[in-house]
């Protein structure tokens, strides 16, 4: 699905994506407490939207670490985060915030809170006016949160962002960034077509060099199917609920986002090369700018060279690589 509208509309797809991976991580890791079963049953009978807050300034991308803190007296808590991008947040019905458990509690020490539009100020809204991914409407917002402690995830965030987040969000983002490549990829091919036909029975370099290019759609396109059907399969298996937290899945999860993020611009880029000023140009019907502004975001949506770091860092701890 996410692939589907990401072809049409970038930012459809994505935000639709973002929804998805808030809602699967309350169902993988909050479904067993009364308030998340009601709410979720809620969720599902009223279509809420749920918006992520993950990221925070001071932080940036690094979504295990947290400056903001949860502040509990007695059966309720105060939060206040600076985050650095909330996509949809004005839209939404509900936030998932990221905060430390406690005001004395570590960066890394971090839990999940559930808070409702009832339960939240939106402050200091920055401006969302980007290069692409526009529709997302995703400026810095500083979130003022009350609610019931009964809001805050049991578990503690380390295991939802392993088993649950990080690799459900690679494999979305990626489903999405996939339905960008699709759609430069049918735009020009359309182009190579039309153009063909004014010289039948020639092959151009244009032709050619689409040929590489649809081969890399189709890497990407096997990556992101694989990657969603070995993890729809270890959650199939009996007793996955602690599952998967290996090193090895961690690392081959960042892999993907690194590859597809990566794939999705140099297929845009590539189209773009292969049709020219036709492609260049906003008014023509073969007008590629949307799909190479949207895809430029796909490294930035939690920093590559982060995650090459943590790639790195873990290649150290577990030698050579065996995919
Ligand atoms: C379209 C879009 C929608 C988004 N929606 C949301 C949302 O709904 N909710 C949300 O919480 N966030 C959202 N984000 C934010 C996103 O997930 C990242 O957190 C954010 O893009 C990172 O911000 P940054 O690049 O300023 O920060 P950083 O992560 O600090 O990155 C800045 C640069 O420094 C490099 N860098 C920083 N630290 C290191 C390090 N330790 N090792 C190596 N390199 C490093 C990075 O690779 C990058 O080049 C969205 C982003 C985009 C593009």
């Amino acid at each position: 699905m996410c692939t589907a509208l990401g072809e049409h509309c970038s930012s459809t797809g994505l935000i639709f994506a973002m929804h998805q991976i808030q809602v699967f991580s309350l169902v993988r890791h909050a479904a067993d407490s009364p308030f998340f079963s009601k709410y979720l049953r809620e969720l599902a009978e009223k279509q809420w939207l749920i918006a992520s807050a993950t990221s925070e300034v001071g932080t940036g991308g690094d979504i295990r670490s947290s400056i903001a803190a949860v502040e509990s007296q007695g059966e309720t808590f105060r939060l206040k985060k600076r985050c650095s991008a909330v996509s949809y947040g004005k839209q939404a019905d509900a936030i998932l915030v990221t905060a430390r458990r406690g005001p004395e509690a570590a960066p890394g020490e971090q839990v999940m809170a559930l808070v409702t539009k009832d339960d939240y100020q939106l402050g200091d809204w920055g401006t969302w006016d980007t290069l692409g991914m526009r529709g997302t409407c995703s400026p810095a917002v500083t979130i003022t949160a009350e609610g019931r402690c009964e809001q805050i995830v049991a578990e503690p965030f380390r295991l939802v962002a392993s088993q649950t987040m990080v690799p459900y969000s690679h494999i979305l983002w990626s489903a999405t960034w996939l339905g960008i490549a699709h759609g430069a990829v049918a735009t020009a091919q359309s182009f190579i077509r039309e153009s063909a036909k004014k010289d039948p029975g020639k092959v151009s370099v244009s032709s050619t060099r689409l040929a590489d290019i649809v081969s890399k759609l189709e890497v990407m396109s096997a990556a992101v199917k694989q990657a969603a059907q070995e993890y729809s399969d270890l959650l199939q298996q009996p007793g996955n609920q602690s599952l998967p937290a290996g090193i090895s899945y961690l690392m081959r999860m960042n892999a993907l986002k690194l590859s597809c993020s990566q794939l999705v611009c140099e297929i845009c880029l590539g189209c773009m090369d292969l049709c020219g000023l036709t492609g260049y140009s906003n008014t023509s019907k073969y007008a590629l700018g949307r799909y190479v502004r949207d895809a430029l975001s796909a490294p930035l949506m939690i920093g590559n060279d982060r995650l090459r770091a943590t790639n790195a860092a873990l290649l150290l701890a577990t030698g050579p690589a065996r995919p």
